[in-house]
């Protein structure tokens, strides 16, 4: 058959050739060692976790070896796309400091290697295919989903060892030039093919970057390159575009590992170097319900989302740090020697990746976010917690800007000293911590426990009368002290240990009687300070409001 002719004939507008591409997408000119990575998700409008670390992992690997990260939106698959598909995902990034340096943005896109929409590379694949079929490696086929549908069924009663479209059962693959014009000039639709010329009875293997060597029987089917509308498939668009866009890495989730004989072939019959491949682990989650094992699941499980992060009020710190220890175990040794350093400058290998132990753990995120929302400042603590209210809880926000002073006063308590607080892990949480400072807020969560009331109400009223807004923190604690001995409460928490029976409580009771009118709760920040926030009338306000539904 004279390829060129079918060529021609299926793709009569096609002037440009694969010269032409290499010649508009020359090798990137970066050092040696340089990688470049991309991530590729599709447009779906929902950022997964692991679309999240998989997207980190591309940028730390390429920022690493001063190499280039791009943004590619693989929007092929109509199916999947929703409206404001990208917006959502490059809102997720951005949200959480994941940043690329070419691709596709919030407005456009930026680079040499574009378009970065597959929707907008038409021209390439076709210039790709037109190629394959000028040197006999690609074909249309004609077969209806009805052909297909018999096809696997044959093959299900013969019960061959592989299914699909290769061998005897590739029945377009020998069509003269007569008959492929014949059903085009009829109008019948074509999916265009690969000739593939795999021996299942060969292997192929490749060095996975971070599973080692991976090896597996040759592909032997003629797979689908283009779709009958002319859109590529996954397969043929990740060769064209990983070649012309000087991939060097493709780090990409584990479920793409048993495709790679599709992709080497495919590689192969387009004379592209093969990219080096990392194939990164799926995150797992252990099941509330039956303690299971199993993938963090977008239908299951809310964390699934990386919006759930921003909507919870995660610092981005701390997520991207949590990513971290299960992307590379030695993040934590390093953090620990490094506590303030950017994340992004932690020496992250891809070979150091662990396969196995990629555990989502809430508890452990959870204590990495208290830790770093603990080494803030009281002036970031607001910026960050007003930011988040402001898209969250307007309510909030406007109560907390309010007042910015008593605000940052407020987020001063116990922060700065060797240990500081270590309270909330999310900015949601803020409201339920200082609520109480504010009269919107504040309500009575907790008892003072059994003390008989005439004692509560004796002992905070002579603490009202002895109340100097001028003492220092001692001189304040010394009058607590004498309140509770004038009303049989012991002043001396050893000597009270050594003899309880002898008092009706010790001097942290009577300290708590003060916690628990003013501040609602058992337990809260240094009370001393929450007192010179509120001021002495606030205060004698709540005490009074106390006594009285005593
Ligand atoms: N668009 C593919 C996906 O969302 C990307 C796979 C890849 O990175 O090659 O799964």
């Amino acid at each position: 058959m004279d390829y060129n002719k079918l060529a021609e004939l299926l793709f009569p507008s096609v002037t440009l050739t694969v010269a032409d591409l290499e010649a508009k997408y020359p090798s990137r000119n970066l050092p040696e060692g340089a990688r470049v990575t991309r991530f590729a998700p599709s447009p779906t409008g929902y950022l997964h976790l692991g679309g999240l670390f998989g997207a980190l992992t591309d940028v730390m690997t390429a920022r690493l070896s001063g190499g280039v990260a791009y943004l590619r939106i693989e929007d092929t698959d109509k199916k999947r796309e929703i409206d404001a598909g990208v917006s959502a995902i490059l809102g997720g990034l951005n949200a959480f400091g994941v940043k690329f340096d070419e691709g596709v943005t919030l407005d456009g896109e930026t680079g040499d290697y574009g378009p970065y929409k597959q929707s907008r590379r038409v021209f390439i694949y076709h210039a790709v295919a037109k190629e394959l079929v000028q040197k006999g490696l690609a074909y249309p086929c004609f077969c209806s989903e009805d052909d297909l549908s018999s096809m696997r069924a044959a093959q299900e009663t013969e019960g061959t060892s592989i299914w699909g479209y290769f061998g005897k059962w590739a029945k377009c693959r020998d069509l003269t030039y007569e008959q492929i014009a014949d059903n085009i000039a009829n109008g019948k639709p074509w999916v265009l093919r690969l000739r593939s010329d795999g021996d299942d009875q060969r292997r192929v293997a490749f060095d996975d970057q971070i599973r080692g060597k991976i090896e597996m029987p040759e592909n032997i089917i003629d797979e689908v390159l283009l779709k009958s509308d002319g859109v590529p498939t996954y397969h043929f668009a990740h060769a064209c575009d990983d070649h012309f866009m000087h991939t060097t890495h493709v780090i990409r989730g584990e479920e793409w590992i048993s495709s790679a004989n599709k992709h080497i072939a495919l590689f192969k019959a387009c004379g592209f170097k093969l990219p080096k491949y990392a194939h990164t682990p799926v995150i797992m989650k252990i099941d509330e319900n039956d303690g299971s094992k199993r993938k963090l699941s977008k239908r299951k499980d809310p964390e699934a989302a990386v919006s759930y992060f921003v909507e919870q009020g995660f610092p981005k710190e701390a997520l991207i740090d949590y990513l971290l220890t299960l992307m590379n175990s030695s993040f934590e040794d390093w953090r620990r020697a490094n506590p303030t350093a950017d994340a992004f400058s932690f020496p992250f290998t891809l070979k150091k990746m662990s396969v196995s132990g990629c555990l989502f753990d809430m508890a452990k995120l959870t204590d990495i976010s208290k830790n770093i929302i603990s080494l803030m400042t009281a002036d970031e603590v607001y910026a960050r917690t007003l930011e988040w209210a402001q898209s969250y809880d307007a309510e909030f926000a406007s109560v907390l800007s309010s007042d910015e002073a008593k605000a940052k006063a407020i987020f001063a308590i116990g922060r700065g000293g060797k240990k500081p607080r270590k309270d909330f892990a999310t900015w949601s949480e803020v409201k339920d911590f200082i609520g109480f400072f504010y009269n919107e807020y504040f309500e009575y969560k907790d008892g003072v426990g059994d003390f008989a009331k005439s004692d509560v109400i004796t002992c905070l009223k002579c603490y009202c009368d002895t109340y100097d807004a001028s003492d220092d923190q001692n001189a304040w604690f010394d009058r607590i002290k004498a309140v509770a001995e004038q009303n049989g409460f012991c002043p001396d928490m050893k000597e009270y240990k050594a003899n309880p029976d002898a008092y009706k409580g010790s001097v942290a009771d009577v300290s708590s009687f003060v916690r628990v009118a003013v501040t609602g709760r058992q337990n809260s920040p240094d009370l001393y300070s929450v007192i010179n926030i509120l001021g002495k009338a606030e205060m004698l306000c709540r005490i009074n409001k106390f006594t009285e539904q005593l």
